[in-house]
């Protein structure tokens, strides 16, 4: 049987980090690390309600932030190359100072 339309929506949740272990996934209660519950040991919660995605919407909503991620990382890696000029890695930020 097909179905018209998606079996999920692919709408971006707007996410915050988990309170109970940071953003971390893992919490730390004695010795050892164990998943955090307070997340489904996503790291993130939904903003509005606070609470865990499924692992279905946490799969999803993982990915489009790493997607976002992504973007960002190259739009500021555009920057940085327009920045650093075309002697790149030997700008002031590459300088080594080798003083004892
Ligand atoms: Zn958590």
């Amino acid at each position: 049987m097909k179905r018209s339309g998606p079996s999920f929506q692919q709408e971006q949740v707007k996410l915050k980090r988990c309170g109970e272990c940071h953003g971390r996934g893992v919490v730390k209660p004695m010795f050892y690390e164990m998943p955090c519950t307070g997340c489904n040991a996503g790291g993130m919660v939904n903003a509005e309600t606070g609470e865990a995605l499924s692992l279905e919407d946490l799969v999803l909503q993982l990915r489009l932030e790493a997607n976002r991620l992504e973007e960002d990382n190259q739009r500021l890696r555009r920057d940085l190359m327009e920045c650093s000029g075309p002697e790149r890695g030997y700008g002031p930020l590459g300088a080594r100072y080798t003083g004892d």
